[in-house]
């Protein structure tokens, strides 16, 4: 019940994660943009054998190197069953289904809106999720399936996690998150958190993971108060350019 996690950098923006069981030297990788970048970073790792992919919804950047992964590793693919539109799947978990990494339950939300079938993994015991697209730091998924109900109602199931739940993003897109974010709202706090991100970002240092607190303080979409205000937010940062 407690897991390490080992994040890289893959393809232009994605983020890569390996997830080691700390009890039983199980190891997951969470999405697969990049099988080469995945498998490089396992050697490097040194953990040991890939037994499990976790995939959180089937666009390629996540799903791509599914098939590759499985053919060098033998690994099992867990997953929504809309992976299958793109990418082999073997078991498919959904929303209250719980997945056990080694000794550490992972526990499956359904969270629809930047896909249909998109889906959360969180360990409670760790206070960690993995949310895919759905929560950035300082930002949120694009809807290209869902409603903006959909996403809403999504991002209400995060935001009712512990605030200390440390929140794994797939993408590194927070520099432009944080430019949108400011210009909704330029409080002295959001300006400080503004610069120490363009910081980080000068000195090539991921932004991801974020947590919950942090979120609930600077995001944009969750502070949204409610389903309309998230809806306009959203399509203002659509079309934002600054
Ligand atoms: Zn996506
Ligand atoms: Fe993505």
């Amino acid at each position: 019940m407690t897991l390490e996690v080992c994040l890289f950098p893959c393809l232009n923006d994605n983020y890569g994660f390996l997830v080691r069981d700390v009890e039983t030297g199980t190891i997951a990788t969470v999405d697969t943009p990049d099988a080469d970048a995945i498998l490089a970073e396992l050697e490097r790792s040194g953990w040991g054998p890939l037994s499990l992919i976790l995939n959180t919804h089937w666009h390629p950047d996540h799903t791509q190197g599914n098939a590759a992964l499985q053919a060098a590793t033998g690994c099992r693919i867990i997953g929504p069953e809309e992976v299958r539109r793109a990418a082999p799947l073997d078991d498919v978990v959904r929303g209250g289904d719980t997945v056990m990494l080694g000794a550490t339950r992972l526990e499956v939300a359904d969270t629809p809106g930047h896909t249909l079938g998109h889906i959360v993994y969180r360990s409670v015991a760790d206070n960690l999720a993995f949310v895919g697209d759905v929560l950035f730091n300082m930002g949120c998924g694009r809807l290209f399936e869902g409603t903006p109900e959909q996403m809403w109602s999504s991002l209400q199931i995060l935001a009712a996690w512990s605030d200390q739940t440390v929140i794994w993003c797939a993408h590194e897109y927070t520099a432009a998150n944080a430019r949108f974010a400011l210009s909704l709202d330029d409080r002295p706090e959001m300006q400080a958190r503004a610069a120490e991100i363009m910081a980080m970002r000068e000195r090539g240092e991921p932004t991801v993971p974020t947590t919950l607190a942090a979120e609930k303080a600077f995001n944009p979409f969750l502070r949204a108060t409610d389903a309309a205000d998230f809806a306009a937010r959203r399509a203002a940062k659509d079309s934002f350019t600054g």
